[in-house]
C-alpha cells in the first residue's frame, strides 16, 4: 500500500537512514558513490560512510547541493529532507528540466550520526575544522575562561557550579558567553566546539567529493541542513558564505529577506571558524556560490547547550554509571531530533520551499 505520510522519509537510526537513502537514490537511477570511514564501526556494528547520490548530466554547470549530518544526529533531519527530495517527482522534474545537477551528500559525519555525538570520531566539530591549517590557528581567548564553567568535574553541575556560570553570564552577557563557548576553539581536544589540529577525514572526503562532482560548476547553491538552534520547527536560513556584500545579496535574492547573516549578529548562530560549506571557495574557486545553513529549531537554545555539555562531559567520564550514560545519550538525540510528526511536517514543508527557491535561483543565474 502506498504510504503517503511525509514522516516515512525519516529514520530512527543512522543505519536505517543510510539504507533508506541508498534505496531511494537507486530507485531514482542516481549515480551512487560511498566513502567508508574504515577505521570505525557504527553503534550497531554497521559500516560508516558518507554516501553521495548524483542526478543529472555529469559536470553540470549549475549544481544544487544538499548535505546532511555535518553534526552527527542533526542528520536525522537532513537525511529526511534528502530522502523526501528523492521521492519528490515534481521537484526532481523541475531540476531535470532546468539542466541542474543535484548532488546529495548523506552523513558528512557518519560516526557522530550513528553514535549520537554532534562531533566526529575525534571530538572535532566539522563546522570548525575547515580552516587553513597552514596559517596560525584562530584564537578564542575567552574559551579557556568558560570551559571550567561549562564542563565542571561533576554532572549534573553542583549549585556552586551553576552560580559561577550564572555570574559569568551576568557579567559578560549571554551573547558573549555563547560566542566564547560555541564559535570554535583549537586548544582543548576534549572540549566543546573543538576545531581540530588538521583536516579531518570528513573534511578530506568532502573536498574529494567537490573536486569530483563540482569542479566544472559555474553556479552552485548549497544547503547544509542543521538542527538545534532557534525556535521550534522553524528553519532559519543562515547565510554561511564569506563576509562579502555581493555574496550575501545573491543569497537574499534567491532565498528572501529572512536570510540571516552571522557576520552582522542577526543570526541565532555566532560567526564560526571553518564551516564545511566554505570548502567551495577552495575547491570551486571559479564558481559563483550561494551557501546556506538551514537550521531547524528543536528545544530552547540553553537546553540544547546543556545537553551538549552533558555529552562532552560524558566523553571525558566513561566511568559514569550506565543509567546516567543512557539518559545523557537520549537527551542528546532529543536535542537535535524532535521525533514527532508535527515537527517533521514543518521540516519538510520548509526545506521543499528552500529547494524550489534554489532551483529558481540557479535558473536565472
Ligand atoms: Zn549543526
Amino acid at each position: 500500500m502506498y504510504n503517503s505520510a511525509a514522516t516515512r522519509h525519516f529514520s530512527g537510526t543512522y543505519a536505517e537512514a543510510r539504507q533508506k537513502f541508498l534505496d531511494a537514490a537507486a530507485q531514482r537511477g542516481a549515480a551512487i558513490e560511498s566513502f567508508e570511514l574504515e577505521a570505525h564501526r557504527g553503534a550497531l556494528g554497521e559500516t560508516l560512510a558518507t554516501d553521495v547520490a548524483y542526478l543529472g548530466k555529469p559536470g553540470a554547470a549549475k549544481l544544487l547541493i544538499v548535505s546532511s549530518g555535518t553534526h552527527g544526529p542533526e542528520g536525522f533531519c537532513g537525511s529526511g529532507c534528502q530522502i523526501s527530495t528523492l521521492n519528490d517527482a515534481d521537484l526532481l522534474s523541475r531540476i531535470e528540466q532546468a539542466g541542474i545537477g543535484l548532488l546529495l551528500i548523506h552523513a558528512v559525519n557518519p560516526h557522530g550520526f550513528s553514535h549520537l555525538h554532534r562531533t566526529n570520531e575525534d571530538n572535532i566539530d566539522l563546522n570548525r575544522n575547515h580552516i587553513d591549517f597552514s596559517a596560525p590557528l584562530p584564537v578564542n581567548a575567552a574559551y579557556s575562561e568558560v570551559e571550567p564553567l561549562v564542563l565542571p568535574a561533576n554532572w549534573p553541575p553542583t549549585a556552586a557550579d551553576v552560580a559561577t556560570m550564572t555570574a559569568y553570564i551576568e557579567k559578560n552577557g549571554m551573547r558573549a558567553f555563547r560566542t566564547a563557548v560555541t564559535s570554535g576553539q583549537y586548544t582543548s581536544p576534549q572540549g566543546l566546539f573543538y576545531g581540530g589540529k588538521a583536516p579531518s577525514w570528513s573534511n578530506r572526503t568532502m573536498r574529494g567529493i567537490l573536486r569530483k562532482y563540482a569542479s566544472e560548476a559555474t553556479h552552485i547553491g548549497w544547503i547544509d541542513v542543521h538542527t538545534g538552534l532557534g525556535p521550534y520547527g522553524h528553519g532559519e536560513k543562515i547565510y554561511a558564505g564569506r563576509n562579502a556584500a555581493a555574496d550575501l545579496a545573491l543569497a537574499r535574492a534567491w532565498w528572501g529577506a529572512d536570510v540571516f547573516s552571522v557576520h552582522d549578529g542577526q543570526s541565532a548562530s555566532p560567526d564560526v571558524s571553518g564551516p564545511v560549506v566554505s570548502t567551495v571557495y577552495d575547491e570551486c574557486p571559479n564558481a559563483s556560490a550561494a551557501l546556506m545553513g538551514l537550521e531547524f529549531g528543536t528545544l530552547p537554545d540553553m537546553e540544547v547547550m546543556n545537553r551538549l555539555r552533558a555529552d562532552t562531559w560524558l566523553r571525558r567520564h566513561p566511568e559514569a554509571p550506565e543509567a546516567q550514560q543512557i539518559t545523557i545519550r537520549q537527551g542528546l538525540r532529543d536535542a537535535f531530533y524532535c521525533d514527532n510528526d508535527e515537527w517533521k511536517g514543518m521540516i519538510l514543508g520548509q526545506s521543499r520551499v528552500v529547494l524550489l527557491q534554489t532551483i529558481e535561483g540557479l535558473k536565472t543565474a
